[in-house]
């Protein structure tokens, strides 16, 4: 016999580890006891089968849970130990616990099915491998009564589970029953509607209403994705043109009716997180308002048990989007509903569980067999990323991102945690939002900044903040340079460490102030995450009209065709427009700040294309639909547009003047769009790998908004085959992972 103290550490608190362990112990007739702690999970084990039992703590761990190290030391025996005991956290010992919402598992899905189960069709499902965690945690530590489950006394039934070791719902803190646990009821017009909820709601949903269902972090607006009368009135009354919406479907086989899912994009679907996947929409049509002019169709499944029952009845896919009233952050209370849905929606979805924490879908996509997050929220957060082994010895950092897709990052440990989606702060009720959220991170992970982070641009709503906690706090502020936060961003996802050298970080971006006081946004940097060299940048063309430029693409069309010395064509193309006036204020220097923006000159070829709208309704609208257009040309070999290298610019001089030849020769705007996506990534992946070789960089990371197209980034990559390259994977390209490189940059700036 031998006995030994291990610890687990790693993500293994509020997952059901100690409950594992147990039933482990009982199998391997191992005696002792575990304990959560600050550090993870503690085991005191002896008994004959001890190997046994400590291989089998990494290998069959909860499907929640993530070992990271099992370290193990022998102990003295025990003489007399006969039991294996669970033993009770102390409060405040244990670090958090807090861990994402959780998809429903297979058990909990198969009990809501099955007719004679204590559960059969009960919304409100769920068990130590799945359901509701960040969105209903209150406070620390993670109990019962630290949720908004707390209001619900548990009957005889789930008490007595709740207490078996023995039982899937062993600690499951938001274990619930029909008798003692959450209720759902369908609305209409204030009264409450008769029956089944869900079968009512089915009914009308079959008849092209549109429903508000409150969700996991929030209500979603549903309706039925095959009526393109429901679809569109959805569009109307929500007053979005043409953003796209993302589907639920039952399961993958009702999603391969419409796009094609292949293995690892079925595990991405059928994650923990349930992420909203985007997959390629070319077999049988849904409605086409579902997502007009897009070659992507955002995919998802069942998160909860409400939503698998939703599916199922109703079958076939549905509508999930947002319910918020335009720009404002989702609606999280059922009097907030009332209040903001009501003239959008025929019905309402509803249950009297609070929702803690207003979480947005997060949204994904497989690209070269890796998985690339657009939006980091339910599901992903606050799962903490694992910096490199220097950030271990820093100051802790509290960092506050850019002004769209804002998120902030606390790190501490060598550990960063980045917040889920807050949205874009244009928005009084979302900058609200963040400055809440800000405090509910602080206060869930008991965190004090050394240093504080934020963007160099002085009138981001962030920026704001962060100066504003500075001052209250005495902390050090940090200013990072967009880009360079960009590409820090990216190194330490991929764990590049503080002493790993420079890399060459190609930046290809919408908008962030450079430290010359113009506007960065096709950036070629030399950095570290100390500081940075700007080697190379796209031609820098006017933003005319400053922000209007950001909304109407034709705008840079016109910047760049004058730059190029093709006014003529300008003129012919975009006859109509009020060219006169943006020259002569262009002329004069009036509201046209310089910018190198990347993701500008994707408009502006959406533009030259005739794929963009004179106003976009959302970001990356006209770029979105010129990924779409080249997607389908890709097949066919083309030869990319040419770019030109001068000394420090890369300009699109001769790419213009080829697709101006394109055009006038009649030639399709896809292969144009094609050859546009192939000679950028051409041209990028090209300096890129020369700088590369001058500098003896280590690797080429690449970063910025426009790499979520997933085309620029396949085609880039592809020319790259001989250098290490670094790219985003669970941290969104776009400005989502911004407060993760200041953090970096600012921990690394400040020492302690
Ligand atoms: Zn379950
Ligand atoms: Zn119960
Ligand atoms: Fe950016």
């Amino acid at each position: 016999m031998r006995a030994a103290a291990i610890r687990v550490r790693g993500q293994v608190q509020g997952v059901g580890f100690r409950p594992f362990v147990w039933r482990l112990a009982q199998r391997h007739a191992i005696c002792g006891r575990v304990s959560n702690d600050a550090e993870g999970v503690r085991i005191f084990a002896q008994g004959d089968e001890l190997e046994q039992f400590v291989e089998a703590l990494g290998r069959e761990a909860p499907p929640l849970a993530r070992v990271e190290t099992v370290e193990v030391v022998d102990a003295d025996i025990e003489p007399g130990l006969d039991t294996f005991a669970i033993v009770a956290t102390a409060a405040g010992s244990a670090r958090t616990g807090v861990t994402p919402d959780a998809k429903i598992c297979d058990a909990c899905r198969d009990e809501i099915r099955d007719a004679s189960a204590r559960r059969h069709r009960y919304a409100f499902t769920n068990c130590t491998h799945c359901g509701p965690r960040f969105s209903i945690i209150e406070k620390v530590p993670y109990d019962r009564v630290s949720t908004t489950m707390s209001r619900f006394a548990m009957c005889e039934a789930c008490r007595a589970e709740y207490g078996d070791p023995a039982d899937r719902r062993f600690h499951a803190q938001p274990i619930a029953c029909p008798d003692c646990g959450p209720r759902l009821w369908l609305e209409v017009e204030g009264e409450e509607v008769r029956g089944d909820p869900i079968d009512a709601a089915v009914c009308l949903l079959r008849t092209g209403a549109i429903v508000a269902a409150k969700a996991l972090g929030g209500f979603h607006l549903v309706c039925d994705a095959a009526n393109e009368t429901a679809v569109s009135l959805l569009r109307e009354r929500k007053r979005r043109p043409a953003k796209p919406f993302a589907v639920m479907a039952a399961d993958i086989a009702m999603i391969e009716r419409y796009s094609p899912v292949a293995e690892p994009e079925a595990a991405l679907l059928g994650s923990s997180a349930a992420p909203v996947v985007l997959l390629a929409a070319d077999r049988q049509p849904l409605a086409p308002s579902v997502a007009p002019g897009q070659w992507a169709l955002g995919w998802m499944l069942p998160p909860t048990p409400l939503h698998q029952l939703l599916l199922e009845t109703f079958d076939g896919p549905l509508i999930m989007t947002s319910g918020n009233l335009s720009g404002e952050p989702q609606v999280v209370g059922n009097d907030e509903a009332r209040l903001k849905l009501s003239s959008y929606v025929d019905a309402f979805l509803m249950h009297d569980r609070d929702i803690a924490r207003r979480l947005d879908d997060s949204v994904s996509r497989m690209v070269l067999g890796r998985q690339r997050v657009q939006r980091r929220a339910r599901g992903y957060a606050p799962s903490t990323i694992s910096l490199p082994d220097g950030f271990a010895a820093r100051p802790a950092v509290a960092a506050y991102g850019g002004h769209l897709k804002s998120a902030i990052c606390l790190t501490r440990d060598g550990e960063a945690l980045l917040s889920h989606h807050l949205g874009d702060l244009d928005d009084l009720l979302t900058t609200e939002e963040f400055v809440k959220a800000d405090r509910d991170y602080a206060s869930l992970f008991e965190h004090t900044p050394d240093v504080i982070a934020c963007d160099l641009h002085p009138d981001y709503f962030s920026t704001r903040h962060a100066e504003t906690r500075a001052d209250a706090s005495g902390v050090p502020l940090v200013r990072v340079q967009h880009h360079h936060a960009h590409i820090a961003a990216v190194m330490a996802e991929n764990g590049w460490d503080i002493g790993d050298g420079r890399v060459i970080g190609v930046a290809l971006d919408g908008l962030g102030l450079g430290t010359d006081g113009t506007v960065w946004g096709g950036e070629f940097l030399l950095c570290d995450y100390q500081s940075f060299t700007r080697l190379a940048h796209l031609a820098p063309a006017p933003l005319l009209g400053g922000t209007m430029a950001q909304r109407e693409p034709w705008r840079n069309l016109l910047a760049q065709l004058d730059r190029c010395g093709f006014g003529a064509e300008a003129d012919a193309i975009l006859a109509g427009k009020p060219l006169g006036p943006l020259r002569a204020a262009a002329a004069r220097g009036v509201n046209n700040p310089m910018s190198t923006s990347a993701g500008r000159l994707f408009d502006a070829v959406a533009s030259a294309l005739g794929c963009a709208p004179d106003r976009q309704s959302f970001e990356g609208e006209a770029a979105m639909r010129l990924e779409s257009l080249a997607r389908q040309e890709l097949e066919r070999p083309a030869s990319g547009y040419p770019f030109a290298c001068n000394g420090m610019i890369l300009d699109p001089a001769p790419m213009w003047r080829e697709l101006l030849d394109d055009r006038r020769r009649g030639r399709t705007v896809g292969v144009m769009a094609a050859r546009f996506h192939l000679g950028l990534a051409e041209a990028v992946a090209a300096l890129a790998e020369k700088f590369a070789s001058e500098h003896g960089a280590g690797a080429i990371a690449l970063s910025g908004g426009c790499f979520q197209n997933a085309t620029l980034l396949e085609l880039t990559l592809a020319r790259l085959a001989n250098v290490r390259v670094l790219t985003h994977s669970t941290t969104p390209p776009n400005d989502g992972s911004l407060a993760l490189g200041q953090a970096a940059v600012a921990a690394v700036t400040l020492r302690n």
